[in-house]
């Protein structure tokens, strides 16, 4: 077998070990299975990459590339480490930025081949070429600044609430036009000034369609700047001729469309107009003012209601993930449940900050998996139940979502916990969630408030259970 057969094959390995990890990720018990599948995926495409480019590489050439390796590797490494879970949706969306970036400069370092005389390619080809590289820097350039202003966004270095120019959705149908045209223009007429203006169209295009997305809906901007980056690297395969970019780009693509997809359907939004930047949504007027009298509680009454409890269910957010509560919650679980009181979690399909976030914690913890339930499988109950635990969740449980048609997040589905006879609000304010809107579950007459960090709060329950007897 030569070379090129033995790297072919390494990345037919690859591709596989890639689709039979996308299959592990899609279930708990096989997910940590589908990690280590495409781990060793990612190593098989690595190492017959390298080798390849070492074949026909210089000296130079070589040095360059193990600099880049090492240093890439380096801050890899350490931005794994050092990244606390809260901070995986920022990391995500620099990543894809990274992608985006990538893309754009392999589509100019396509044209800067042809221009420079290094290629054979002619007629026809070549205008397919051309065709590849407006289109792999188009798609970069947009996944490049979008994902930059979700990260943006989701650090909270800029604010969330979306951008409302005037005429946007004539924007960025405007620019999709002018691409079009352009492509077929650079076809025509590659020019150096032309594929700029490209450039900059995208760029442009990018930071304004994912500035124009307001909070509730960055779930899906994270997933859908996922499926960019998917697109921009198959877009890079193309101009490389690199199989396994094209297939990794598409499984990229087309599994963070489908996410994308399935979020929207789960927050009851329009695929559409969330992929067009808010297309069509109605501008809110922001909801009713939300005023009332709150009620407190303190962990030992907390303590006296769960004793009496016979059903219990924790619906988990992003606070739990910022006060790392889910070691005492898991803890919590474990206490009640012994002494026969049923404990279920309930968790929304965009609690915390990515998808998937609290499942992830709740694993970490070895909290079973049977009693972790999804938002649809357990609100039915919910009318049924003594206690709920509201644990750092906010935006996932604000009954204005269901009873406020001018709310923000109007017609987004909910935890319906204010159904349950007692429910108890982990936080450390009367501050809003993510998404900026008031929540009136909080003035509710079975709404009670436990303030302060909730590791604190569940550990200081846990203290005063030891002096209950659980009935
Ligand atoms: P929210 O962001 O709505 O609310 C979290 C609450 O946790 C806050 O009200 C905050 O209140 C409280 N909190 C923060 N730190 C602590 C702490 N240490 N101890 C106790 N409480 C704390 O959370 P949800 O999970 O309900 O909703 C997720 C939101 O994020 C949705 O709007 C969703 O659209 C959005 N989003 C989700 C993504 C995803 O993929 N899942 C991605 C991007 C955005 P206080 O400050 O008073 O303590």
């Amino acid at each position: 077998m030569n070379a090129s057969s033995w790297t072919t094959a390494a990345y037919l390995i690859a591709a596989l070990l890639f689709v039979i990890s996308l299959a592990g990720l899609s279930k708990h018990e096989t997910s940590r299975a589908g990690v280590l599948f495409g781990v060793i995926g990612m190593g098989i495409a690595l190492i017959a990459t390298v080798a390849t480019a070492l074949e026909s590489a210089s000296g130079l050439g070589i040095v360059l590339l193990a600099v880049t390796v090492v240093i890439g590797g380096a801050i890899g490494l350490w931005r794994a480490r050092v990244v606390e879970m809260t901070g995986m949706p920022e990391l995500i969306a620099l990543m894809h930025s990274f992608v985006g970036l990538a893309a754009v400069l392999v589509g100019w370092n396509g044209f800067l081949e042809v221009s420079s005389g290094h290629t054979d390619l002619t007629g026809a080809l070549l205008g397919i070429h051309h065709g590849e590289v407006v289109v792999g820097v188009f798609i970069g350039a947009v996944t490049f600044t979008g994902s930059i202003v979700a990260y943006l966004k989701l650090s909270a270095k800029i604010a969330s609430k979306p951008l409302q120019l005037p005429g946007k959705n004539v924007l960025n149908l405007g620019a999709l036009v002018a691409f079009a045209a352009l492509t077929v223009l650079f076809v025509i007429t590659p020019t150096w000034w032309l594929l700029g203006v490209v450039t900059v169209l995208a760029l442009l295009l990018g930071v304004h369609l994912v500035a124009s997305i307001g909070g509730g809906d960055m779930p899906v901007v994270v997933s859908m700047l996922n499926s960019y980056s998917g697109w921009a690297a198959a877009a890079s395969g193309f101009l490389l001729s690199n199989d396994l970019l094209i297939i990794t780009g598409a499984l990229v693509g087309s599994s963070g469309a489908f996410l994308s997809y399935v979020m929207c359907k789960a927050m009851n939004r329009s695929f559409i107009s969330v992929i067009a930047g808010g297309f069509g949504a109605p501008a809110s007027s922001g909801g009713a003012e939300v005023t009332g009298e709150h009620r407190e509680i303190d962990a030992a009454g907390v303590a006296e209601l769960l004793a009496a409890a016979r059903s219990v269910v924790i619906t988990p957010g992003y606070g739990m993930a910022v006060a790392q509560a889910q070691y005492p919650v898991a803890e919590l679980t474990r206490q009640l449940r012994e002494q026969g009181v049923g404990v279920r979690f309930g968790v929304h399909p965009v609690a915390g900050r990515l998808p998937g976030h609290m499942n992830v914690l709740l694993a970490e913890v070895q909290v079973p998996y049977d009693i972790v339930l999804e938002m649809d499988e357990i609100n039915d109950d919910l009318a049924e139940t003594d206690v709920v635990l509201v644990i750092g969740a906010n935006d996932t449980v604000n009954p204005a979502a269901a009873e406020d048609p001018a709310s923000p997040i109007a017609g987004m589905p909910v935890l319906r916990v204010w159904e349950s006879a007692d429910v108890v609000v982990f936080k450390r304010s009367m501050a809003t969630g993510y998404a900026g809107v008031q929540n009136p579950l909080f003035f509710r007459e079975n709404t009670q408030m436990l303030f302060g960090d909730a590791k604190d709060r569940v550990q200081d329950i846990l203290a005063a259970l030891k002096g209950h007897a659980l009935t």
